[in-house]
């Protein structure tokens, strides 16, 4: 039986920490604000802005909270969008996706600055990630606290990706090692499945992509130490896919008609076999949360830390 990769008990930790720092930057009269836009009615993107403000509210970061109808023009998107660039009060902004289809999601997304795209999904933040120049930030140097003092951060000027972000974390958080093993990825998306692989990959794992055009997909998910699925197929993973002590990390979500929701993986068959495996709820989604917070309080230490760079503590 498979040992639960528990999200929740992580993105609590790492939410007290976000806390405690939030605390700090308040002694100095720094607020830290997070830009929420969504554009239209998606419901998986309504319930992602309600439990980030809840978050938000959890940790003391303010949610400066936009929601726009669906036939918003883009040129109401931008404007929004520079406003929140400018305003001091706001350390990142996040865009729910999938926008109303008649909007270009690259062109908008592009044009959050890249020191508040918290989310990492600018092309600037792909870039560098694709070049190493900010995978510095999956790497535990004795712990991730000292790795990220304000004064570290001052040298960085771009995010990674949340949700693939939170997946490096749950896995370092239970102590398994991507080095050398073969990393199987199911999804290529730029907000998961692509940037997750690159993260693997800095990692010194050995990285398959597979997608929708993948022929035989067993053959290649059978192979796998580390199988990370991000498809929103329900069930797509079953049991007989699976290695013997493969670790499954689910990042699917899918909506039931009753509201509960579900992952990629058939749960039931899969950690019969698996040695680790994420539960879906309660396992990658809290974490992303997570990752989204202290994305932003790092952020906002940055800020304070260019302006004030002999404050510390
Ligand atoms: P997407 O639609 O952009 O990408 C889906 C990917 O799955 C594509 O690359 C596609 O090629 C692949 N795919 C589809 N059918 C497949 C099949 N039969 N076999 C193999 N590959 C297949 O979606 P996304 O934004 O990457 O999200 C994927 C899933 O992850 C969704 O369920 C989404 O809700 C979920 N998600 C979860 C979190 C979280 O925090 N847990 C965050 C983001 C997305």
């Amino acid at each position: 039986m498979a040992q639960i990769l528990d999200g929740r008990k992580l993105s609590e930790k790492i939410k007290e920490r976000v806390k405690s720092d939030i605390e700090k930057l308040s002694r100095h009269s720094v607020d830290v604000g997070l830009g929420l836009l969504l554009a239209g009615e998606n419901p998986s993107s309504k319930q992602y802005m309600y439990a980030t403000v809840k978050s938000c509210e959890k940790v003391g970061i303010k949610a400066h909270q936009n929601k726009l109808p669906d036939d918003v023009s883009i040129n109401e998107i931008l404007n929004l969008i520079h406003s929140i660039n400018k305003d001091e009060r706001i350390s990142g902004l996040l865009m729910f996706l999938p926008l109303p289809k008649k909007i270009n999601a690259r062109r908008v997304i592009n044009e959050i600055a890249p020191e508040k795209d918290v989310d990492g999904l600018g092309s600037l933040s792909v870039g560098r990630l694709a070049a190493d120049e900010s995978t510095f930030q999956i790497f535990r140097q004795g712990d991730y606290d000292s790795l990220y003092s304000g004064e570290f951060m001052s040298a960085v000027s771009s995010f990674l990706p949340c949700t693939p972000f939170g997946v490096i974390r749950l896995l370092e958080h239970y102590g398994i090692d991507m080095k050398g093993r073969h990393a199987v990825v199911v999804g290529k998306s730029l907000a998961v499945g692509k940037p997750l692989s690159l993260m693997l990959l800095a990692k010194e794992a050995t990285v398959t992509i597979c997608h929708r055009e993948t022929r035989d997909l067993g053959s290649y998910t059978r192979q796998a130490d580390i199988l990370c699925t991000a498809t929103g197929i329900k069930g797509l993973i079953k049991g007989d896919m699976i290695k013997d002590g493969a670790v499954v990390v689910d990042i699917g979500i899918n909506v039931l008609n009753d509201g509960s929701i579900t992952g990629d993986v058939d749960f039931g068959s899969v950690e019969k076999k698996a040695s680790f495996i994420t539960p879906v709820p309660g396992g990658v989604g809290p974490v992303t949360i997570a990752m989204l917070l202290e994305n932003t309080v790092r952020s906002a230490q940055r800020s304070h830390f260019l302006k004030h760079p002999l404050i510390t503590g």
